[in-house]
């Protein structure tokens, strides 16, 4: 059983792969203990799986895993994290932007008793201003609506412990905020400050919908707050169509009707039938995923592994 495991999710990586391998290979020297790396083709349809096989023939430290197609990063780091055999599991991007030195850092605060070491972005570069701004927003409106204590400005980027691992592999849900997941889960857990550096190559694979995605699912897997809007903003509706109402009611009685012409009417109108259809969506967004959840599929399907045993499948916990 290695120490440590590295976890890494590749989708159309190749021209990142080989730089990564290097990269990984300099940090394994430097760790204190045994390594292995997990790196989950999450269906990549470039060379990548190609690289990920030379890559393994030459350092046998490198395991493999391939989805049969595309289940997204979520859920690639989380097959990645059902293999792992190491008492410390560290997940990082295949692009480099977690820079690998920061694990020797993390590591030392395992050391010392953490159970969860995850990064915190002082600074990101070669980001866009529209991706550091929303970024930065979301996880401190995220903060509020759930009231939970996930850190702000913070990625999947970390070192987790076996326990908390261990707690983790128990949350089988579909639509995976990991780590909103991994606080959730509790334990003993510091942040590490560091520098987020520039994508080695290739480009972002994170589009604006997988994006609006992810913050969707941490909203709606750690928050009623959505509903309670939606019943608040229904009693302040329905009290004030009442006062409308008598109002309207007293000044017919003294002919002085003051109900608006029927123009600004269909107007209203209009809206309220727009604001019930937002209701019913987002009604939708929570049932959709009760549905995807009730359903208990697997969480992924994979094409095959190479370098694991398949004892390590047994770590597995049944949907
Ligand atoms: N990734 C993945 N599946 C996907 C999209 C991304 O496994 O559907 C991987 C990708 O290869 C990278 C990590 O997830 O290792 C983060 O993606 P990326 O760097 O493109 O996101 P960004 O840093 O731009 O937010
Ligand atoms: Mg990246």
């Amino acid at each position: 059983m290695p120490t440590y495991s590295l976890v890494i999710p590749v989708f159309n990586e190749e021209e990142t792969l080989p730089e990564l391998a290097r990269r990984l290979s300099e940090l394994m020297e430097r760790l204190d203990g045994d390594c292995e790396v997990i790196l989950v083709d999450d269906g990549s349809r470039d060379r990548s799986f190609d690289i990920m096989t030379d890559i393994h023939s030459s350092d046998e430290r490198f395991k493999l895993i391939r989805f049969s197609r595309n289940f997204g990063h979520q859920v690639a780091i989380s097959a990645g994290m059902d293999f792992a055999s190491g008492q410390a599991i560290i997940i990082m991007d295949a692009d480099l932007q977690d820079p690998p030195e920061v694990v020797l850092e993390m590591t030392r605060h395992w050391r010392a008793g953490s159970d969860v070491v995850y990064g915190v972005r002082k600074e990101r570069l070669g980001e866009t201003w529209f991706k550091k701004t929303t970024a930065a927003m979301f996880y401190r409106l995220l903060r509020k609506f759930t009231g939970m204590d996930i850190p702000v400005d913070t990625g999947d980027f970390r070192l987790v412990d076996r326990k908390a691992l261990d707690a983790f592999k128990s949350l089988r849900e579909h639509n995976r905020y990991v780590r909103g997941m991994f606080t959730w889960v509790g334990f003993k857990q510091t942040g590490v400050k560091y520098l987020r550096s520039e994508r080695f190559a290739g480009s972002t694979k994170y589009p604006l919908s997988k994006m609006l995605k992810l913050a969707l699912d941490g909203i709606l897997s750690f928050s009623f707050a959505p509903l309670r809007f939606i019943l608040t903003g229904g009693i302040f509706i329905t009290l004030a169509s009442i006062v409308v109402g008598l109002c309207a009611i007293v000044t017919a009685l003294f002919r002085h009707p003051i109900l608006p012409s029927l123009g600004i009417m269909t107007v209203i109108l209009a809206f309220f039938t727009g604001i019930q259809l937002i209701v019913v969506g987002i009604l939708g967004e929570y049932i959709g995923r009760i549905y995807e959840d009730v359903r208990n599929r697997p969480l992924y399907i994979v094409h095959d592994t190479v370098g694991l045993k398949d004892e390590s499948k047994v770590h597995i916990p049944k949907n």
